[in-house]
Formats: C-alpha cells, structure tokens, sequence
C-alpha cells in the first residue's frame, strides 16, 4: 500500500479537484494525506481572518475525515504563498515528515496566485526532499524523489482561457458520493463563492465541473492528472497503477 501526500492552497481545492479520487485511493487501503498551503482565512466577507481561518480548518479536517484521510495545512497566508526559501523549506520538511510514494498537488498553471505557487513548491520540495544538505528541522531526507502528478487547474484552463492538457482520467463515479460529502464539508464557502465568484451554488458547480471532466473521458463523473516526469523525478507509473480499473486513458 501507497502513502499518498496531496497538497494544495486552500481547503476546498483538493476536494473540488481530486476528492473523488482520494476517496478511491483511501477506500482501496493507501494511506491519504490532505494538506492545505493556506488555513483560506480570506474567503469570508463575515468573520475575522482569525475566525474564518478556524472556520475552514475544521471544515477541512471534516472533509478529510470523510475519507479517513489525514489533514495538515502548512500555515501559509492565504493570498501570501510565494516560491521563496522558507516557505519551500517548509513545504519539504512536510514531505519529509509524510514520507509519501506519490504527491499530488495543483497545476502550475491557475487563476489563483496561491495556486501556481504552491504547484511550483510542490515540485520543488520533491526534488529537494531527498537532498541531506538541504536542512528543514526534523524530519530526515527521503531516499528519492517522490512521484508526482498535477491536478486540472479550476477550470481546467489557463490565464488565457486555454485548455490545460491532462494525460489521463479517474472513473469517480463510485465514489461521487463521498466527494460530494467532502464538498458538504465546506458550508463557509457557499456564501463566499456566490459573493467573490458569482457562482450561486457551490456544490452545483463542482458537479457541473466533475460532470464536465467525466463527458471528456466518456464516463459520468471523472477527475483529471498528468504526470511530472523531467528527469531526475520518477517515471514510473505509480498512480496509475493504484488506479487499477478506474484508470481512462484518453
Ligand atoms: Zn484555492
């Protein structure tokens, strides 16, 4: 069994992103960790950072416990992830401590700052996750690098309005149900979105988007990945694998 380490910047992001397939990953036995860069503390108009940060870090630990998955998040301020020293000293120390086979974090790509940094964090923690030299508390160096995958991004496109490539697709539909009760979970965000967004349900829109993600790949309800693979990160079909049956390829 797999120890699966997924991060992303805020506590909604992994379960409107790939919540069907940690919840498939967690239900075949794999260890599964949840890690948010950032506690979300802006995504309130209603309550104090403080308050709203406290708010949506129980709101994650509920959607992780949905799937008897671990929760962290990193501490990072929300709109303040940035790809320096300390924070990727962090990012690697969380690594290290997890120890995980596959990390699965968000596109390098994305509409939201916080996300494209803490993709580019990601990638580069792996890498220095097995470097001794590279000091960041506790935890020892791992023996390699970690294989790693990319999310979609929110939309599944760039800046631009382009289509982001993924390179294959989960079949979620048997675990749809337990994404949406992850998705549940996030009760502060229905008024948010609506206000910063204009999105009017939340969990209507996560459902058109995983619908919209399924029609690509021929099937119901689908999530989407590709695999990092310049050299020297691992090539190796992990993931993939795990997937078993679930696995589209395009
Ligand atoms: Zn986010």
């Amino acid at each position: 069994m797999a120890t699966v380490l997924a991060i992303h910047a805020h506590p909604d992001d992994l379960d409107i992103l790939a919540g069907g397939t940690l919840a498939f990953l967690s239900a075949t036995g794999h260890r599964v960790v949840m890690a948010t860069a950032t506690a979300g503390e802006g995504g309130s108009a209603e309550t104090s950072p403080q308050e709203t940060a406290r708010i949506r870090l129980a709101e994650a630990a509920a959607s992780a416990a949905q799937i008897k998955a671990e929760h962290r998040c990193l501490g990072f301020p929300d709109l303040g992830v940035f790809n320096d020293d300390p924070s990727r000293r962090a990012v690697t120390e969380l690594i290290r401590e997890v120890a995980p086979d596959i990390v699965i974090t968000g596109s390098p790509v994305d509409y939201h700052p916080d996300h494209e940094a803490i993709s580019l964090l990601v990638r580069d923690a792996c890498f220095a996750a097995p470097v001794a030299n590279y000091k960041t508390g506790s935890a020892g160096a791992l023996a390699g690098i970690p294989v790693l995958y990319f999310t979609d991004p929110i939309g599944g496109r760039d800046r631009d309005g382009t289509r982001v490539p993924r390179e294959f697709g989960v079949d979620i539909g048997r675990h749809y149900a337990a994404k949406r009760a992850m998705v549940a979970e996030h009760r502060s965000q229905v008024a948010w979105v609506a206000r910063q967004h204009g999105i009017a349900d939340f969990m209507a829109d996560m459902d058109a988007w995983t619908r919209r993600v399924g029609a690509d790949f021929g099937v119901t309800y689908a999530e989407g990945f590709r695999q990092y693979r310049h050299p020297p990160y691992s090539r190796e079909a992990s993931l993939q694998h795990y997937l078993g049956a679930t696995l589209i390829n395009p």
